[in-house]
C-alpha cells in the first residue's frame, strides 16, 4: 500500500510556487534526505510511453513514503499498464488515482464507446488506397496482429484466475464491411482481395447477395428497395469487448495484488525534482485533503485531462499538443427485438478526409450479459475534455 505524504494548505501553496520546496518537503515529511541526482530510464521509456523515471537500482529517499509507480487515472490505459507491471516488476508498489468515485467511467464505461475490439477486420480506414491504385493493408496486418497479441495477454489472465471468465469482458461478434456505390463497391472489392491473401484475414467474406445480405443484417436491409450497387464484407472472428468490465477487473485483480486505488483522488500537479522522481499532487474531493506521493515512476492515463498534466510535467514531449474540442455522439438502444435482429457490428465508409472515428457505424453491444445497440458518430462539440470535466478544460490547456 502506498502511503501518502501530507502537507497543509499554506504549506501546499508554498510547494506549488516553488518546484524546489517539493523535494524539501518530500525529505522532512519522511525524515530522509532527497535522493542523489540520477539519469533518466530511456529504456523505459521507450517501451512505456508516458513513463519517465530513475533506473530501478537507484537509491530512494525513503522507502516508506515513496511508491515506485503512480498511474494517473482509473481507466482501461492504468488498468492494462498495471497489470503489466505487475508482471514483469510483481515487487513494485502501484497507486492508482481516480478522481471520480468509480473507475472506468468515462471514456472506458462501455456505453462511452463502441466496444470494437479493433482487428482491421472491418475498419475500412485502416486499409487506404494508394494513388495508383492498390490497396495498402500493411496498417490493418499490424493493428490485427496487435489485437490478437491483446487477446492472447487477456487469455493468459483467465488461465492465471487474475481474470475471471472471458464472457464478462468479451464476446464473439462478427465484424462486417458495408459500402454502396460503384466507386466504394470496387474499393471494398480491391480490399477484399488484398486482404484475403494474408493468413489473418484469410476467412473474410464478401457478398453482394442480398438474399445473403438480409440474413446477415436483417435491420439495416430493412425497406432498402434501392438497385444501387452494394457490397459486404464478414470476418466471424471479430469481438465486443467490455472496457469497462475488463478495467474493473484488471484494477480489482491489482488491489488483490498489493496496489492502492485511490479513489475520489484528484491528481492536480507533477513535477520532477533533480533527483530524477515526481512528486504527485493530490487533492481527496470529498475531504478536500491535499497529499504528496513520491514515484519513481508516473503514466498519465487521464484521457482528455492528460494534456493537463502532460503540460505540468515539463516534460519537452508534451510540447506542440492541444485538445480539440469535438466528440463523437451516438444513439443506443437496449431494445432487445431490434438488438435481436443485428448481431453484428457493421462499419461503413467515412468520406475522403474525414478523420477516423467519423465511419458510420452500427453495432450489437454485449454488456453485462444484455444485448444493445449503438450507432453513430454524430460530430458534437464540448470544450470540455472529460464527460465529467469543465468547461475550462480547452482554454486552460492552450499555451504560447
Ligand atoms: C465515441 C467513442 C467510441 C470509441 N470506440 C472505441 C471502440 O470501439 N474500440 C476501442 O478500442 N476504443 C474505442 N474508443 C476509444 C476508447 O474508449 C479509449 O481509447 C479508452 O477508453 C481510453 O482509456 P483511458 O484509460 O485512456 O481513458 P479514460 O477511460 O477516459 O480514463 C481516464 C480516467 O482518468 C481520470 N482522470 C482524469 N484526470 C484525472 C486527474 N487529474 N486525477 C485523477 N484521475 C483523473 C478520469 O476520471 C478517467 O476515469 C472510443 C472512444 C470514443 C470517445
Amino acid at each position: 500500500m502506498a502511503i501518502h505524504c501530507q502537507a497543509s494548505s499554506s504549506r501546499w501553496n508554498r510547494i506549488l510556487k516553488q518546484p524546489s520546496a517539493v523535494l524539501a518537503a518530500l525529505a522532512e515529511s519522511s525524515g530522509g534526505s532527497t535522493a542523489l541526482p540520477v539519469a533518466r530510464n530511456a529504456a523505459a521509456c521507450d517501451h512505456l510511453p508516458h513513463i519517465y523515471g530513475v533506473t530501478p537500482e537507484e537509491p530512494v529517499a525513503s522507502e516508506s513514503m515513496n511508491v515506485d509507480v503512480v498511474l494517473i487515472g482509473g481507466g482501461i490505459m492504468s488498468a492494462t499498464l498495471g497489470m503489466l507491471l505487475r508482471h514483469v516488476q510483481p515487487e513494485w508498489s502501484i497507486t492508482v488515482y481516480e478522481r471520480l468515485d468509480r473507475v472506468a467511467a468515462e471514456s472506458s464505461d462501455p456505453w462511452n464507446n463502441a466496444g470494437t475490439g479493433h482487428a482491421a477486420l472491418c475498419e475500412l480506414n485502416y486499409t487506404p488506397e494508394r494513388p495508383n491504385g492498390e490497396i495498402d493493408i500493411t496498417k490493418a496486418v499490424h493493428i490485427n496482429e496487435q489485437f490478437h497479441q491483446s487477446r492472447q495477454f487477456w487469455s493468459s489472465l483467465v488461465s492465471a484466475n487474475v481474470l475471471p471468465e472471458p464472457k464478462s469482458f468479451i464476446s464473439p461478434i462478427p465484424h462486417l464491411s458495408y459500402v454502396s456505390g460503384e466507386e466504394d463497391v470496387a474499393f471494398l472489392r480491391k480490399r477484399h482481395a488484398a486482404l484475403i491473401r494474408e493468413p489473418l484475414f484469410s476467412s473474410l467474406r464478401l457478398s453482394d447477395d442480398r438474399a445473403e445480405i438480409e440474413r446477415w443484417v436483417p435491420l439495416m436491409m430493412d425497406g432498402r428497395d434501392s438497385d444501387a450497387p452494394l457490397l459486404f464484407t464478414r470476418s466471424d472472428d471479430g469481438t465486443d469487448v467490455n472496457f469497462g468490465a475488463l478495467t474493473k477487473h484488471l484494477l480489482d485483480a491489482l488491489a488483490r495484488g498489493g496496489a492502492d486505488i485511490a479513489l475520489g483522488h484528484e491528481v492536480g500537479s507533477l513535477a520532477r525534482g533533480a533527483d530524477g522522481r515526481w512528486t504527485v499532487g493530490t487533492t481527496e474531493i470529498a475531504s478536500g485533503e491535499r497529499k504528496l506521493a513520491s514515484a519513481r515512476f508516473v503514466f498519465v492515463g487521464a484521457g482528455g485531462r492528460a494534456i493537463h498534466l502532460l503540460q505540468k510535467s515539463g516534460i519537452p514531449e508534451a510540447r506542440g499538443y492541444g485538445g480539440f474540442p469535438v466528440g463523437g455522439q451516438c444513439l443506443r438502444s437496449r431494445n432487445r427485438s431490434l438488438a435481436a435482429r443485428h448481431r453484428a457490428k457493421v462499419y461503413g465508409k467515412s468520406t475522403v478526409n474525414a478523420p477516423p472515428m467519423a465511419m458510420p457505424h452500427l453495432d450489437l453491444r454485449m454488456i453485462d450479459g444484455q444485448p444493445g445497440l449503438l450507432f453513430g458518430p454524430y460530430a458534437g462539440f464540448s470544450p470540455k475534455f472529460l464527460k465529467r470535466g469543465a468547461l475550462t478544460d480547452l482554454p486552460r490547456s492552450i499555451k504560447r
